[in-house]
């Protein structure tokens, strides 16, 4: 009785340290993803394709994913709405190019039409039913293993964009409505320092934007408060964290969460005037309400100046910005001065 009882633990121990191991080495892979970076330009493809797989794991989905069916529609999806606006949007570029991370697999793929680089062509794709996925002992591991499904959910959130969109992103990933109800902004979830790439953010940052904005949304002059204390009032990050932007005023505006939000999701942009900056609302907003043509008035208003001329946005942050997620970028792009600022 008391050997079989020893085996058991031997067993069990033996197992855990299996699952270390492989749990490590899967945790490493994710580290060394080349995503592919030039001037601080966003590639988000191969993180929104493995949240795609990782909240068909969470809802208990399996492996192979059909191309077509699965993969294509909903990954353009959240090209479109949480990429950089790209005049052309290739969800099998991910498909294909995430396999030499090995973190996908893509059976029969060796002899599926390709370019010379060795991308998929997307008709080959489709024309060949081709299904893809994480490689069977990954989504084994993030199958048995819920809290590491959800770490890594929310590295790669972290690491590729600012927290005003992680909910939104998680719930068009199909991830269940528990998987929303995560820590609070700047705490990775159960994660150690060493394990995710988060570059230390400054405390004061937020302290620093709203005094320099004296407390007011920079687009609506929102100052609400309660019992003194604002209320519904942030720092946001003109050019993201995640891509390399720093806590400094000149990179930050103090906004109400409309606007924190609508900054972040490129429905609002920021163009140079003569004597500052005016706001721009991207043609693809849309609503009915009230507060929506609330919201529409504030195009072309002029951004609100920071108490000290040295606080102002610096150029090239609202550029980064501009190129990168607001939503009318090429039209924007071209009436965009250079010389303005820094
Ligand atoms: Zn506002």
């Amino acid at each position: 009785m008391k050997a079989l009882h020893s085996a058991r633990l031997v067993k069990r121990q033996l197992g855990n340290i299996t699952n270390t191991v492989k749990r490590n080495e899967f945790l490493q892979k994710l580290d060394q993803v080349k995503c592919w970076q030039k001037d601080g330009r966003r590639a988000p493809h191969k993180p929104l394709l493995m949240l795609l797989a990782l909240g068909r794991v969470a809802q208990g989905q399996e492996r192979l994913a059909r191309y077509e069916e699965d993969i294509r529609h909903p990954l353009t999806n959240l090209l479109k709405l949480f990429g950089p606006p790209r005049k052309e949007i290739r969800p099998e570029y991910p498909f294909g190019r995430l396999r030499n991370d090995g973190l996908w697999e893509v059976p029969g793929g060796e002899s599926l039409p390709s370019s010379v680089r060795g991308d998929l062509h997307r008709r080959g794709l489709i024309e060949h039913a081709a299904v893809g996925g994480f490689p069977k002992p990954i989504y084994d591991l993030l199958r048995s293993d819920s809290r590491l499904l959800q770490q890594t959910a929310r590295k790669l959130l972290y690491e590729h964009f600012p927290y005003s969109l992680h909910e939104d992103i998680l719930a068009a990933t199909g991830f269940p409505s528990e998987f929303l109800m995560w820590e609070s902004p700047g705490l990775p979830y159960g994660l150690a320092a060493k394990q995710i790439y988060i570059r230390k953010r400054d405390p004061d940052f937020r302290h620093n934007v709203l005094e320099a904005y004296e407390y007011r949304c920079a687009v609506c002059s929102f100052d609400l408060r309660l019992e003194d204390e604002v209320l519904g009032l942030e720092a946001a990050h003109i050019k993201w964290h995640s891509a390399g932007g720093p806590d400094v005023v000149p990179n930050g505006l103090a906004l109400c969460s409309i606007h924190h939000k609508a900054l972040d999701r490129g429905a609002l942009g920021l163009m140079p005037t003569a004597d500052g900056f005016k706001v721009l609302i991207s043609e693809k907003v849309d609503g009915e309400s009230n507060a929506t043509r609330w919201f529409w008035e504030c195009q072309n208003v002029p951004l609100r100046q920071p108490r000290i001329s040295n606080f102002e946005p610096k150029a090239e942050f609202v550029r980064w910005h501009t190129r990168e997620v607001f939503r009318d970028t090429l039209e924007a792009l071209q009436n965009q001065p250079t010389h303005v600022g820094g």
